[in-house]
């Protein structure tokens, strides 16, 4: 996963970032462009969990009219059940992929023109 250094616009990996300490969060995870050290940070799981609630609200019921729709063989509730569904694992694939880690600044920096081998 990239992260984009909102210093110089670098795109920064976890393979061609910087790392003066692992032990230090704030100083493992730099750019190797402009020596600016990111930490991460886990987001708030807050939409993740309505997604959750939503699921479980919206897609058991629904599941159960899925089951209802194959034992009478009813087409309609099939397929009405079926697109609430699809809809919902759609939404569901869209908060979820919002979760996740982010970096923001540590605060922490390096000078990066000094240990090079310019002069
Ligand atoms: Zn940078």
């Amino acid at each position: 996963m990239a992260y984009q250094c909102e210093e110089c616009g670098y795109s920064v990996t976890r393979r061609n970032s910087l790392c003066e300490d692992w032990n230090d969060e704030d100083r493992s995870f730099g750019c190797p462009e402009c020596g600016t050290f990111y930490r991460r940070v886990g987001k708030s799981l807050k939409s993740g969990n309505i997604g959750g609630l939503l699921g479980a609200g919206v897609g058991t019921p629904t599941v159960i009219l899925f089951g209802y729709g194959l034992q009478t063989d009813d087409k309609l509730v099939l397929l009405l059940s079926g697109v609430v569904l699809l809809s919902l694992l759609g939404l569901l694939a869209l908060t979820s992929s919002k979760i996740g880690v982010t970096y923001q600044p540590s605060g922490y920096r390096v000078d990066i023109d000094s240990s090079g081998s310019q002069e």
